[in-house]
């Protein structure tokens, strides 16, 4: 595995090195630290650190948490150590121009010939500029996404000042396409917004369904695909891949998000925006006093809603990207090994007596609760199987995340628990380490034994 240990220093190394051929710097005494001062500062962040969860572990298969991978944590740690600022050309040029090369490889993952697109601080303000965009293109027109949807699409229409309409999702968690219908037949839609992968159950969508809809009736297509984006890699209908469909239709839609900081291995701070039409870069026209003043070349910040971005978030999907490349080979090694975590996990539940699967995964995220009679008993035994698995000796933990789902929606999977209740939690799990895979058997049946002890 690669050690940081070995690896940081020689980009400390580097960067120093370039610095000194520009002269020597003394620091300002006023911003003096000594040793021993900042030694025991440093001491009391890392026994903070410790009240955390091990995001790390493959035994924490709870939230859409990991840490980034060593060559994105070198390539950021590098590139900070200079700071540049990816807003403008006179910010950073090279980290300008790996965003761009990263962008491209995004680009082409997709299958958008041409492109317009950039890095964002995330994937809520990479959606705000899809929607922005989108009014932008239909002004006065309304936006439609599906009751699945991230909370984030309601809220920006909100921002927006826009007419945000959620389309009713069906017994999968997909949009319902019938519903769709009648949304577009009121004629007030400018742009549908596809989920592939929701954020709660990783549903897919059907976006060559909901492309052609939107066609028909004028309306153009926005894909949210923060969280599911890279698997487009194994987007190949086999049987550790994901299906096909929806994924080739990103092609075909004028925007779509993914976020580098969820399955790129990257840290927070890392999520993207592409369009299909470069044209819409008319719609960020500005200028600034402060920049673009080195080079008549397109700066970021001449296509982007945000100022300041950290350069060194271009360097570590750079970096990672040479060396985990966007291909089946490279990420989608890892993400094949996920998605068969999840696929066995989802086995083992459908044969189980004490724990029953929600619905079957379409990706990574596998949802599921202790099989009882009511619906307030499924509640407050995913609460206690939540707590009881998250107890004890750190070295058996394992952590989980809770899920909440109406009395309707499980009615509609089949799941016949008296409803005494209008919503319950439930249990979801995240498989989004490759190493989580080789665990998926024993943390079941550790759950199973706990359920049965509950
Ligand atoms: C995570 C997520 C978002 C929000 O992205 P952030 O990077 O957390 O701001 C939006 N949409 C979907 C589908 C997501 O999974």
């Amino acid at each position: 595995m690669t050690d940081l240990r070995a690896w940081l220093p020689r980009g400390v190394d580097a960067i120093e090195a370039w610095n000194a051929a520009y002269g020597p710097v003394s620091p300002h005494p006023s911003l003096a630290v000594p040793d021993d001062v900042l030694g025991e500062a440093f001491g009391r962040l890392v026994e903070r650190l410790q009240d955390n969860y091990p995001f790390g572990n493959p035994r924490y298969v709870g939230q859409m948490l990991k840490p980034p991978h060593p060559a994105a944590v070198l390539g950021y740690t590098t590139a900070m150590l200079i700071n540049p600022n990816n807003h403008a050309l006179d910010g950073g040029p090279a980290t300008a121009a790996m965003e761009k090369e990263v962008v491209a490889r995004i680009a082409t993952m997709f299958g958008y010939d041409d492109h317009l697109g950039h890095l964002t601080s995330s994937g809520t303000i990479a959606n705000l500029e899809a929607l922005w965009v989108a009014r932008e293109s239909l002004p006065g027109k309304a936006i439609a996404f599906s009751a699945d949807a991230h909370y984030t699409h309601a809220r920006m229409c909100g921002v927006l000042g826009v007419e945000g309409i959620a389309v009713r999702s069906d017994a999968a968690g997909r949009m319902d396409l019938d519903h769709l219908d009648e949304v577009l037949a009121t004629g007030r839609v400018g742009t549908v917004v596809a989920t592939l992968g929701t954020t709660g159950l990783g549903a897919l969508d059907p976006l060559p369904d909901i492309v052609a809809r939107a066609r028909a009736t004028g309306a153009r297509v926005h894909v949210d695909t923060a969280y599911g984006g890279f698997f487009a890699l194994i987007a190949d209908d086999s049987p550790d891949g994901v299906v096909s469909a929806p994924f080739r239709a990103i092609a075909d839609a004028d925007s779509v998000v993914v976020d580098p900081h969820k399955h790129g291995l990257q840290p927070y701070g890392c999520g993207a925006v592409l369009f299909r039409d470069p044209a819409v870069g008319r719609f960020y026209v500005h200028d600034s006093p402060y920049t673009y003043f080195s080079s008549d070349e397109l700066h970021l910040g001449e296509i982007s809603l945000e100022c300041s971005r950290a350069g060194a978030a271009a360097a570590a999907l750079w970096l990672t990207l040479e060396v985990v490349p966007l291909t089946d080979a490279g990420l989608g090694q890892a993400l094949r090994a996920d998605r068969r975590g999840a696929l066995e996990w989802a086995r083992l539940l459908d044969e189980s007596d004490v724990l029953a699967a929600y619905q079957a995964p379409e990706l990574d995220i596998v949802a599921y609760f202790p099989q009882r009679a009511s619906l307030s008993a499924i509640d407050s035994a995913s609460e206690a199987l939540f707590h009881a698995a998250a107890a004890g000796d750190p070295a058996g933990q394992i952590h989980l995340a809770t899920y909440a789902v109406t009395a309707a929606a499980m009615a509609a999977r089949g799941h016949d628990a008296v409803i005494d209740v209008t919503t319950a939690r439930i249990l979801r799990s995240t498989v989004m380490k490759p190493e989580s895979e080789a665990y998926v058997g024993s943390i079941h049946a550790r759950l199973e034994e706990l359920v049965a002890g509950l």
